[in-house]
């Protein structure tokens, strides 16, 4: 249930709400909106309730039940776009924030290779693995303690802030040493106890999709999140699976707008992971800047052909230099900046 205060409720009015839900069972979560604040009252008996016991208190203007399965990331708990500000980068703002760099941490010279040129390429944030969730267990899992000291190093050495995958739930406090903005990959989107734990972290996250979950599942998930009053929840679609095979994933890209119609959070989109291979990347960043996301998250390498993991779909430095300067046209036509 939501619960809108009048324009300037007082504190009192507004506590007398959240006293009153308290004492009926129900857990609350406040939007403190530049000039309204609105209640959201939890829990799963909330439908036993009626909307006159909140709407009969002062201050209240409306009471409204959300049907949909997520309360938190909806908007209509928040009807403003939220901006998640993470390592001094700023986003769902006008600024298409491109975070970019390799799949996976191999080493020193690799990653500050990559780190300089997208960065000197125009991207905010840099990516890389160090905890790599591998499809085989064969497969080269990450240099993990030690990539998240590289990572930290470039942050250090060129003032870029950094973003890295959280696989296990355990290693959340380890990785919020390194990171300024955590990520959780497909296939841990509803790995609830990561996301608890990640939520009680407070720390930006990028919530990727998962690539057999609907939007309503996605959105339900990023809710575990701002449960624990994260507000900091970035969404990323980054391909689904459908029964389409002459691509690794199908990016959704109508997931934008529908985001943004029911979503106060903004999202970003993985044109690498969806295309699987570089020389679909660039369309697919050019349609999804173009459809309105707030942000990129690119694979980049220093020699594709000898990356350890994802090589195929990596863009040179070339490649991505002269992608950027596309997409820096782009964001200007759909009035935003990159
Ligand atoms: C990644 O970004 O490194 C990754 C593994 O992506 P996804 O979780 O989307 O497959
Ligand atoms: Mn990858």
């Amino acid at each position: 249930m939501i619960v809108e205060m009048v324009t300037g409720a007082d504190v009192k009015k507004v506590d007398d709400v959240v006293q009153k839900a308290k004492s009926l069972g129900f857990q609350v979560q406040l939007n403190l909106g530049t000039d309204k604040v609105v209640v959201a009252i939890l829990g799963g008996h909330t439908g036993q309730v009626s909307t006159d016991t909140f709407a009969v208190l002062p201050g209240v203007e409306s009471v409204t039940r959300i049907m949909k399965p997520y309360k938190l990331a909806s908007r209509e708990f928040k009807a403003e776009n939220s901006l998640v500000s993470a390592g001094g980068v700023e986003i769902g703002g006008k600024r298409v924030v491109v975070m970019a760099g390799p799949c996976t941490i191999e080493n020193e010279e690799q990653l500050m290779k990559v780190a300089k040129a997208v960065k000197e390429s125009g991207a905010s944030v840099l990516r890389g693995g160090a905890f790599k969730p591998r499809t085989s267990p064969f497969s080269f899992q990450g240099l993990e303690e030690a990539g998240l000291r590289l990572l930290a190093q470039a942050r250090e050495n060129l003032g870029i802030p950094v973003i890295t995958e959280v696989v296990d739930p355990h290693d959340v406090k380890l990785i919020a040493r390194y990171a300024d903005i955590l990520q959780v990959g497909s296939r841990n989107m509803q790995n609830f106890t990561l996301l608890t734990n990640i939520g009680r972290s407070k720390l930006p996250v990028l919530l990727k999709r998962g690539f057999s979950c609907t939007i309503t599942e996605w959105l339900t998930a990023a809710d575990y999140l701002l449960a624990e009053g994260n507000t900091r929840v970035i969404l990323g679609e980054r391909g689904i699976r459908t029964f389409e095979d002459s691509i690794r994933f199908s990016l959704d890209i109508s997931a934008i707008p529908v985001i943004k119609r029911f979503s106060h959070l903004p999202v970003i989109v993985d044109p690498s992971h969806a295309a699987g291979h570089y020389s679909l990347v660039p369309a697919i960043a050019r349609a999804a800047v173009a459809a309105g996301a707030d942000g990129l998250l690119i694979e980049v390498h220093p020699n594709p052909k000898e990356a350890l993991v994802d090589g195929l779909q990596a863009l040179t430095f070339s490649d991505f230099a002269r992608l950027m300067a596309e997409l820096r046209q782009i964001a200007q036509s759909v009035g935003r900046y990159l």
